[in-house]
């Protein structure tokens, strides 16, 4: 039995999807993944990624563009007006993302390359604002400065700190400006303490499920094959849309609420933060 589920996060443009990436679709329609948001990295592979998204149909792609902070050294400036030409032309356009800020690798905190991604940040945060539509937040290392920065320009629309990883405290901060949280993988870990506290004591109409795959590989997948074989050491693993549902189970196994409560409840958070009216919650339950 699978459940109906959306991945609030998955870069399925990826070049680590080139060779396969029809049949992963296959697998992730299969596990009851029925619509994937698919945020972006950096504009020359906008393209790519707006006719991958146009021309899916199973699952349902949706397409977000920005300019991911970890690329920040080959961002220009032309990319963000080439960014707003496309909120105003692209109304399939679901959010702003992926966007936002990392202090965890040295060479993005040079003073140059911070300011840098401050004002990328801000200026896309401000789109988003002006052309109404929520934003897909990375944010490593950097909660407070995330928030500054919400604060800073005012922003009301909506969306989501993907991945989240930090305390309660710094999770209903966002919330209290209107952002949700999404959990992946990294919350099937044994030693995800932290998550799991996210995971029981955030609000669930604040909480959105993802895989961001290719990264973020769920622990049940990360130690074995689907068909039971244990992975080699230091076998590279490839995550999957596929493998949402591991990140459900460990919802399922977390909350209180029933299984059916939660899959409703993440469908229509993901509805809710990117404002989409399609698909609706599908009769339970999928074979
Ligand atoms: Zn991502």
């Amino acid at each position: 039995m699978h459940w109906p589920l959306l991945d609030s996060h998955c870069h399925l443009d990826a070049p680590e999807f080139d060779g396969d990436r029809e049949q992963v679709m296959q697998a992730a329609s299969e596990a009851g993944v029925m619509g994937i948001v698919v945020p972006a990295y950096a504009a020359p592979r906008w393209p790519a990624l707006m006719a991958l998204c146009a021309h899916a149909k199973q699952p349902v792609l949706w397409p977000a563009l920005g300019l991911h902070p970890i690329y920040i050294a080959e961002h220009e400036e032309a990319s963000l007006q080439a960014l707003e030409a496309q909120l105003i032309s692209s109304p399939e356009l679901v959010a702003v993302g992926e966007i936002g800020l990392d202090r965890f690798l040295p060479e993005l905190i040079t003073p140059d390359m911070w300011h840098k991604q401050q004002r990328f940040f801000e200026a896309q945060l401000a789109l988003a604002q002006a052309y109404n539509k929520p934003v897909i937040i990375h944010a490593r290392r950097c909660h407070a400065d995330i928030v500054r920065s919400l604060k800073r320009v005012k922003f009301s629309q909506g969306g989501v700190v993907h991945a989240f990883s930090g305390s309660v405290q710094e999770a209903l901060a966002y919330v209290e400006l209107g952002l949700s949280l999404g959990l992946g993988g990294p919350l099937t870990y044994p030693q995800s303490r932290k998550l799991r506290e996210i995971a029981t004591q955030i609000p669930l109409a604040h909480l959105l499920i993802e895989t961001d795959a290719p990264d973020m590989v769920p622990w049940p997948q990360r130690e074995q094959h689907s068909d039971g074989r244990p992975r080699e050491t230091g076998e590279r693993v490839r995550n999957s849309p596929a493998y949402l549902p591991a990140v459900f189970d460990a919802f399922c196994q977390l909350r209180p609420e029933s299984p059916e409560v939660l899959a409703r409840a993440f469908w229509q958070n993901t509805q809710r933060v990117f404002k989409l009216t399609q698909p609706t919650f599908p009769p339970l339950q999928l074979e």
